[in-house]
């Protein structure tokens, strides 16, 4: 078994749209981002990356590389997925937190949950989805970021 984990923050702007979990939610701020700039699907790609042993998403997808600019992040994960399995490994489970001050996300857990789902090949039974505030403090708690923390389960494929 691998355990890996994957950390990201993304600064909150006015008209971006806001891609969270591979879903777009609706909302006055998005998040600023070479990419789509969706800090979960980018947590949990370095979580993966992190637990197979190969690197950062940073390393695969520089943002000097004009190929990623707007990039749906949803294609990133798609190809740490693909390598993922190509490495042998399958996902077991998956722990992600969000940490934003607003917009409220209780509402659109049970979307994400089912779309990242979806992006691992995996049962929804298999995939968490927590949000909370950062309690006022920081630049999350001042509203002025989205951050995601993960932590994913990996074991070796029955045909490695
Ligand atoms: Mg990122």
């Amino acid at each position: 078994m691998r355990v890996g984990q994957g950390y990201d923050i993304h600064r909150l702007v006015a008209d971006r749209p806001l891609r969270l979990g591979g879903i777009e939610i609706v909302s006055p701020v998005g998040l600023l981002g070479h990419s789509d700039g969706d800090v979960v699907l980018h947590a949990i790609s370095d979580a993966l990356l992190g637990a197979i042993g190969a690197g950062d998403i940073g390393q695969l997808f520089p943002d000097t590389d004009e190929r990623w600019r707007g990039a749906d992040s949803a294609l990133l994960l798609a190809e740490v997925v693909r390598r993922v399995t190509a490495a042998g490994w399958v996902v077991v489970n998956l722990d992600a937190t969000i940490h934003a001050e607003r917009p409220k996300l209780a509402t659109h857990r049970v979307a994400m949950r089912a779309r990242i789902a979806t992006l691992l090949g995996i049962g929804t039974e298999s995939v968490n989805v927590k949000a909370k505030t950062n309690e006022g403090l920081d630049a999350v708690g001042r509203g002025e970021a989205i951050a995601a923390t993960v932590v994913v389960l990996l074991e070796a494929s029955t045909t490695k």
